[in-house]
């Protein structure tokens, strides 16, 4: 027997709708890409996207069609998220900080009809047009006042396309598993993959986005989703800000430490959600500047692992809640996160801060295992590691065109990192299994390593890589960018690390660098010095 209640596809138009009804007067603010400061409401922008939606139309975008965007956080790109997928079509959102190649690629894979770009990226794309296959409109975002000279044919202006339009439409209903948005990972190896989300997976990871427990969103916060649009879709906060009609301030093409300060405090945010490296220059800032974080309650880190000392930092001399997060473009991303649940509350600090260097516990839909090489489970011993399993109604089936699933007969999607979980359910990252250091059968951790390190008030960023090892096999090598002025030296640092890590781990060099290399999503690209220390060769031969 199936039962009665009402059948209502999970669509993600949704969101705008109860916006606009509930929370017409709250207001999105968004920094603009050719210059200056935006400032509407909910009502206002749920207008624009069904002019959107119509001016897409028009243009012969059709259901299921990709259109995609090349663009910084701004209202405009949120304006075609809702148009574009509400109509049907699928929203591709591309990372501008891919190679050239790689974007020529993506587009080519996905068969975008349109490019809906900032103006800031009109040169590099100008270089890639005559390879970009299916693209048949390039749709500049800005007024016709701020278009620029451009190579590119059959270029439009945002604003005038939507001008054009009355807004007077209607949401279509539709299948609710029909494709929503498409975001390709960043693939150290081999051409990236293309992660199709669906109406009903966005929806639902919005509704655990608004838990509690997770992003800390509610109706009366002011948010500022730092992490980008085209990373992960911004982490589902676009979508759950609208669904909870909490304020928005978008940071446009700004990154730094004090545009972002400057947000913070004129516009009195109070959540805000970012990868590590984003933070580290916050804290120097505002170690440099005396100043401090305004109303701000709660910051989500996650994209890679969160520093103890950055954890510490802001809790203790800013007041702002580190909430450590870990997921994956694979998983729409929110799989964990590091809320205090009822069995650590009554911990001591110091227990406390442990618990939130690790990346959280599961949420509620998506499941998590670890398995050893042969597919046995470990126990949730917080000691034993393995290959970290996910399963869930957002997590990823197949890979857009790919010929087979990526799941295992059970429907776990293997994550590539490897992990312990403890008896209170909390999952810790130990590495990705491709980065983990093999030393004489033994693993060590450069998550843990690089953690300790960047706690030295000399090291500014710290990476560490396997290097050949003939007796040991892999030993690690530790690569610093020190503050500046300062060094480090190999005895320094081991002195430093000696009571932190296993006497084993320590690493077998420490070498300075003007700069860590970082991969389009700002993880530190392992692969990129691995190449550049191939041949290295270790003092402890
Ligand atoms: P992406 O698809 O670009 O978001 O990358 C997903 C990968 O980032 C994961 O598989 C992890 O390796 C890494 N990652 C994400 N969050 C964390 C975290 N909090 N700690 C450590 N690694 C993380």
């Amino acid at each position: 027997m199936l039962g009665q209640m009402q059948n209502w596809p999970l669509l993600v138009s949704k969101f705008l709708e109860h916006a606009e009804i509930n929370h017409p007067r709250r207001e999105i603010v968004s920094m603009l890409p050719e210059g200056g400061q935006f400032r509407y409401t909910y009502a206002d922008h749920a207008v624009r996207a069904r002019k959107c939606a119509q001016a897409l139309e028009r243009l012969g975008i059709g259901f299921s069609d990709r259109v995609a965007t090349l663009a910084w956080n701004t209202h405009r790109h949120m304006e075609l998220w809702f148009g574009a997928a509400g109509m049907g079509a699928v929203c591709h959102t591309v990372n501008p900080r891919l190679f050239p190649e790689q974007l020529v690629y993506i587009m080519n894979h996905a068969e975008d009809r349109i490019l809906c770009l900032d103006v800031t990226f009109v040169p590099l794309i100008e270089k890639l047009a005559s390879e970009l296959k299916t693209i048949e409109h390039y749709v500049i975002m800005v007024g016709r006042d701020h278009m620029p000279e451009t190579s590119l044919p059959n270029v439009l202006s945002y604003e005038d396309l939507i001008d054009a339009e009355s807004g007077d439409y209607r949401w279509p209903t539709f299948d609710e598993n029909t494709a929503c948005g498409l975001c390709y990972t960043s693939g150290t190896t081999g051409n990236p993959k293309g992660v199709l989300y669906s109406h009903r997976s966005n929806f639902l990871h919005t509704l655990l986005a608004l838990q509690g427990d997770t992003l800390s969103i509610t109706s009366k916060s002011v948010i500022l989703p730092v992490v980008p649009m085209f990373h992960a879709n911004a982490w589902g906060i676009p979508y759950a800000a609208a669904g909870a009609g909490a304020k928005l301030v978008f940071n446009g093409p700004h990154h730094d430490p004090e545009t972002l300060h400057k947000l913070i405090m004129e516009e009195g945010i109070t959540v805000t959600a970012a990868v590590p490296t984003v933070w580290m220059g916050m804290l120097k800032y505002l170690e440099a500047t005396g100043k401090d974080m305004g109303k701000l309650k709660t910051v989500t880190i996650g994209g890679s692992a969160v520093p103890r000392v950055m954890i510490d930092t802001f809790q203790r001399n800013y007041g702002v809640r580190v909430n450590h997060a870990w997921g994956m473009t694979e998983t729409s991303p929110l799989g964990s996160l590091g809320s205090e649940n009822g069995a650590v509350e009554n911990l001591s600090e110091k227990e406390k801060l442990d618990i939130q260097c690790k990346q959280g516990r599961s949420v509620l839909g998506v499941e998590m295992t670890i398995m050893d090489d042969d597919g046995n489970v470990l126990p949730r011993d917080g000691k034993s590691s393995g290959h970290l399993m996910v399963r869930g109604p957002w997590v990823i089936d197949t890979y857009y065109k790919a010929d087979k699933n990526a799941t295992d007969a059970d429907g776990w999607f293997d994550t590539g990192d490897v992990a312990c979980i403890d008896e209170y359910g909390y999952m810790q990252i130990t590495d990705r299994a491709k980065d983990v250091i093999k030393s004489g059968g033994e693993w060590i951790s450069s998550i843990d390593l690089e953690n300790a390190a960047v706690a030295h008030p000399k090291v500014a960023e710290a990476a560490v890589i396997g290097v050949y090892h003939p007796k040991w096999d892999e030993r690690p090598l530790m690569v610093i960018v020190t503050e500046k002025g300062e060094s480090v030296s190999t005895e320094e640092m081991h002195a430093f690390l000696e009571d932190k890590v296993a006497k084993w781990w320590l690493p077998d060099d420490v070498v300075t660098v003007e700069e860590i290399p970082h991969t389009a999503t700002g993880k530190i690209s392992k692969k990129s010095l691995r190449d550049q220390f191939t041949d290295y060769k270790l003092p402890t031969y």
